[in-house]
Formats: structure tokens, C-alpha cells, sequence
């Protein structure tokens, strides 16, 4: 397993995901707002990009 890092889009906040090691695509919930987000990895491996899912914001 490995750490993944991503922002928040609502509120900002950095939030940490455990992901198997192979995973390129994960889901996960802010510790602050609750937003779910898909988290997708990016070329530097710690840091992933997230958009939020569930609800329809562009
Ligand atoms: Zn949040």
C-alpha cells in the first residue's frame, strides 16, 4: 500500500488515501467537508488529482 495525497476542490483541505501500490484510480472522502472525490494518479506519484463525484459540479 502506498500514500496518496490530494486536495480537496471544496474546502481546500489535503487529505491522505491508503492505495495499493498498482492502483492509478481511487475514491475517497474529505476529513473536512465529506465531499467523495475521485482520485486519479498523477505524473508525481504522491500527489493525486481529485474531482469530486455524486453530485453534478462541472
Ligand atoms: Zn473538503
Amino acid at each position: 500500500m502506498m500514500t496518496a495525497e490530494w486536495v480537496c476542490t471544496r474546502c481546500g483541505s489535503t487529505n491522505r488515501a491508503l492505495v495499493p501500490d498498482a492502483a492509478t484510480r481511487a475514491e475517497d472522502e474529505c476529513v473536512t467537508c465529506h465531499t467523495r472525490h475521485a482520485l486519479e494518479r498523477d505524473a508525481r506519484p504522491v500527489r493525486w488529482r481529485a474531482r469530486p463525484v455524486g453530485k453534478k459540479v462541472a
